[in-house]
C-alpha cells in the first residue's frame, strides 16, 4: 500500500488553510472569502498573495490609532518580553509596567477617578464593570439591586454578561438563559427620530422611556446603566448634546450608576483622551480596550471612581475578581509606549483634523441617492446606505465593503447598513480623498 504524505504546510495555500480550521470572531460559518494579512505600516497592510490595502478601518475594529509598524511599540513590546515577558497581578504581585500605566491612565481621567483594573479585552472589561456594579449596591446594603439597563443596537462584547447587554438579538438567540435582570432602552438615533420615536425630540423621548422604564423595574432594584458615549457597532450613532447630561441627572437621582464603555471612543477615535467626560456623563466607571494599545497588544482596562473601588474593595472588603492576564507587564509596556505616541505626535488634536477632512470629502455622499445619512465623530465616520431618496428603507452595506476591498483595495467595515471609517489617526490627505473617491464610485453602481 501506498504511504499516504501530507503536504508540507507552506505547499498549503493559507487561505484553504484559513477555511478549514480557523473559526473567525463574528464570522462563524459566515462567508468563505479570505483575507490573509501579514505586514503593515503606516495606513498599509499587505495580504499573503502580496496584494496591498489602504486601512480605513483600524486594523478591521476601530483599533491602530497609531498606525501600523510604529517603531517605538514595537521596541516597547520585544524590551518587555526580554526583560520580564509576564508576571501574575495576583496576591500583590504587579509589574513596574502596570504600575506606571495604571499611573498613566489615573492622570488622564477626570479628578477622582484614580482606580484601574486591566483586563484582556472589551468583553473582559464590561463583565467587570456589570460585576462591580452590582458588588458596589451589595455591599451598601441594598442586594436587590441587580437590574441592568442597556440600549437596543449597542455593542458591548460577546461573554454571557457582556454579550446580553449587547442590543444585538441574534447573540443571544439559542444560547440562554443569557445573563438575567438586563433591559433594553432605546438608542438616540436622530436621523430615524421619527420613525423610532414618532417625534424630532429625541432626548425628551428617550428621557421619558428611561424613566418608564426605571419606574417599571423600581428604582432600587437597578444597579447601572451601561452606554457607549457614541454608539460604534449601532452605526456611529452620535446623541443630542443634552442627552448624556439628562441621562446622567435622571440616574444619579434614583441612585443609579453609569458605566461609559469607550473601547471604541476613548484614545482619540473621537477626538478626545476619553469622550465620555467630555460628553456629560460622569461616569462612575470607564472600560477602554483596542486603542489602548492601537491592537498591538490584547489589553483592556477599566476605570472607577475612587469610591466605588473603595466601597468593593476597601477596608476588610476583598473581591474574587481577576484574570490571568489581567496587568500583563508586555501588554502595559506597549500601552505606555503608544499613550507616548499618540501624546508626542500630537494623534488626539489630529483626530479633528480627520474629522474636517471627513467633512469636506463625505459631504458630497448625501447627493447620492442611496446615501440617507452621514455621521461624523471625530476620527470615525458612519454612511448610511438605504433604497433611495423617498424611501429610508435601510440597505444592508456589505457589498459596499466587499465592493471597496475588491475594485479599490480600500477595507472599511459595515455595521448593518452603516459603512464605517475608523483609520489610524496617521491616515494622510490623499489618503481621505482616495477613500471618498472610491466610495463614491462604489455607492453610485448599487443601483
Ligand atoms: N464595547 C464596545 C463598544 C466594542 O465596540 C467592543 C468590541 O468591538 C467591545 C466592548 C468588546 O471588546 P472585545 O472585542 O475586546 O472583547
Amino acid at each position: 500500500t501506498e504511504l499516504r504524505t501530507t503536504p508540507a504546510v507552506s505547499a498549503i495555500p493559507l487561505e484553504d488553510m484559513d477555511r478549514r480550521h480557523l473559526l473567525h470572531p463574528h464570522q462563524w460559518g459566515a462567508s468563505p472569502e479570505r483575507t490573509v494579512m501579514v505586514s503593515g505600516r503606516g495606513c498599509t497592510v499587505r495580504d499573503v498573495r502580496d496584494r496591498e490595502f489602504l486601512d480605513v478601518s483600524g486594523a478591521g475594529n476601530w483599533a491602530c490609532q497609531v498606525g501600523h509598524g510604529r517603531a517605538e511599540l514595537v521596541e516597547a513590546g520585544a524590551r518587555q518580553l526580554g526583560e520580564l515577558a509576564y508576571f501574575s497581578g495576583f496576591f500583590g504581585f504587579s509589574s513596574d509596567k502596570a504600575v506606571e500605566l495604571a499611573a498613566r491612565l489615573a492622570g488622564l481621567a477626570p479628578d477622582g477617578m484614580d482606580r484601574v483594573f486591566f483586563t484582556s479585552g472589551g468583553s473582559e472589561g464590561v463583565e467587570t464593570a456589570l460585576k462591580v456594579a452590582r458588588l458596589f449596591h451589595h455591599r451598601r446594603g441594598e442586594p436587590d439591586r441587580t437590574w441592568i439597563i442597556s440600549r437596543t443596537m449597542a455593542y458591548h462584547g460577546a461573554t454571557y454578561g457582556s454579550g446580553t447587554a449587547t442590543g444585538f438579538p441574534p447573540m443571544q438567540e439559542g444560547v440562554g438563559p443569557n445573563l438575567p435582570h438586563v433591559v433594553k432602552v432605546s438608542p438616540p438615533y436622530p436621523y430615524r427620530a421619527q420613525e423610532m420615536y414618532g417625534s424630532a425630540d429625541v432626548t425628551g423621548y428617550l428621557l421619558q422611556e428611561l424613566e418608564e422604564t426605571i419606574q417599571r423595574i423600581g428604582p432600587q432594584r437597578i444597579a447601572a446603566m451601561i452606554g457607549e458615549p457614541v454608539m460604534g457597532g449601532g452605526g456611529i450613532l452620535v446623541p443630542p448634546d443634552d442627552y448624556w447630561p439628562r441621562v446622567r441627572e435622571l440616574l444619579s437621582r434614583h441612585g443609579i450608576l453609569l458605566i461609559a464603555d469607550e473601547v471604541v471612543t476613548a484614545f482619540g477615535r473621537v477626538g478626545s483622551w476619553l469622550d465620555s467626560p467630555a460628553r456629560g456623563m460622569a461616569p462612575d466607571m470607564i472600560v477602554t480596550a483596542k486603542g489602548l494599545t492601537s491592537g498591538y497588544a490584547p489589553l483592556g482596562a477599566v476605570l472607577f471612581r475612587d469610591e466605588i473601588a473603595e466601597t468593593v474593595a476597601g477596608g476588610d472588603a476583598y473581591f474574587f475578581h481577576g484574570h490571568t492576564y489581567s496587568a500583563h507587564p508586555t501588554a502595559c509596556a506597549v500601552a505606555l509606549a503608544n499613550v507616548g505616541v499618540l501624546e508626542k505626535d500630537g494623534l488626539i488634536e489630529r483626530a479633528h483634523v480627520v474629522a474636517d477632512w471627513f467633512r469636506e470629502d463625505l459631504a458630497g455622499l448625501t447627493g447620492l441617492p442611496m446615501v440617507g445619512d452621514v455621521r461624523i465623530a471625530g476620527a470615525t465616520a458612519g454612511i448610511e446606505i438605504v433604497t433611495g431618496p423617498q424611501d429610508a428603507t435601510p440597505v444592508m452595506a456589505g457589498a459596499v465593503t466587499a465592493e471597496m476591498r475588491h475594485r479599490h483595495a480600500v477595507i472599511l467595515r459595515e455595521y448593518g447598513p452603516t459603512v464605517v471609517l475608523s483609520p489610524p489617526l496617521v491616515i494622510e490627505r490623499d489618503e481621505v480623498r482616495r477613500t471618498a473617491a472610491a466610495l463614491t464610485d462604489v455607492i453610485e453602481r448599487l443601483r
